[in-house]
């Protein structure tokens, strides 16, 4: 009976429109982006974001395992303090946003010819502390423009500290080695992989999950990340 009764009141365009208002007067939305105050039922993005998305960006890393890189953004200004709160701020819900300029970076500059999409996991700990893994949540969203279901194909060991510790390239690279193990070569083999990361910075990182993944029999990995750093 109590429940009917609710029911009905969630039904009632007046009842609807009081409880938008009470949540937006008491959570009221910001940007994704430059975490400005929004109108109230107004996307999360603002039309000055929205304007100022840069054209994807793309290279190849010589002596890298990886074949070739594309990034969504310049890791840097209001975007690098969105991603910040994206992995630390508990904004998991950005990867909904993020994804689709991450899909157009990879169309643009990578093509459409994957056989799997894949990503680099954060290590069992952090999950645990964080509540989710920012890298599996990206994957799924551009999952969702690619057509493609995100399959976890690497298993990052709990010892590594997070790269963002390491002084330099040469700690960087020091302290991946060996950090990932494959969950299952034969999801791997002879695959052409899409490797899903969140800030590509020396791409140590994705050079040791690369280079794991053609260990493991991949034909080829290319990487996709959020955001690239200018060095
Ligand atoms: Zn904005």
């Amino acid at each position: 009976m109590k429940n009917n009764r609710n029911e009905r009141r969630a039904d009632c365009p007046r009842y609807r429109t009081g409880v938008n208002a009470l949540k937006a007067l008491l959570w009221p939305r910001r940007c994704v982006i430059c975490h400005s105050f929004l109108e109230p039922g107004a996307d999360r993005l603002c039309p000055a974001c929205v304007a100022a998305i840069p054209e994807p960006i793309s290279g190849d890393r010589r002596g890298a395992h990886y074949r070739r890189w594309a990034s969504a953004f310049w890791y840097e200004g209001a975007i690098r303090a969105s991603i910040l709160r994206f992995k630390f701020g508990g904004c998991r819900f950005y990867a909904h946003y993020y994804g689709p300029w991450l899909a157009r970076a990879v169309t643009q500059c990578l093509g459409t010819q994957f056989d799997l999409l894949t990503y680099v996991a954060v290590s069992p700990y952090r999950r645990w502390r964080r509540g989710y893994d920012q890298s599996a949540l990206l994957a799924q969203a551009v999952g969702k423009d690619l057509d493609m279901t995100p399959l976890p194909t690497l298993r990052k060991r709990s010892r590594v500290k997070p790269q963002s510790r390491t002084i330099d390239h040469a700690e960087r690279q020091q302290n991946i080695r060996g950090a990932f193990r494959i969950v299952d070569p034969e999801a791997v083999r002879g695959k052409r992989i899409l490797l899903i990361d969140d800030v590509l910075t020396t791409g140590a990182t994705v050079s040791e999950a690369s280079h794991v993944l053609l260990g493991a029999g991949a034909k080829s990995v290319d990487v996709a990340t959020l955001a690239v750093t200018r060095k």
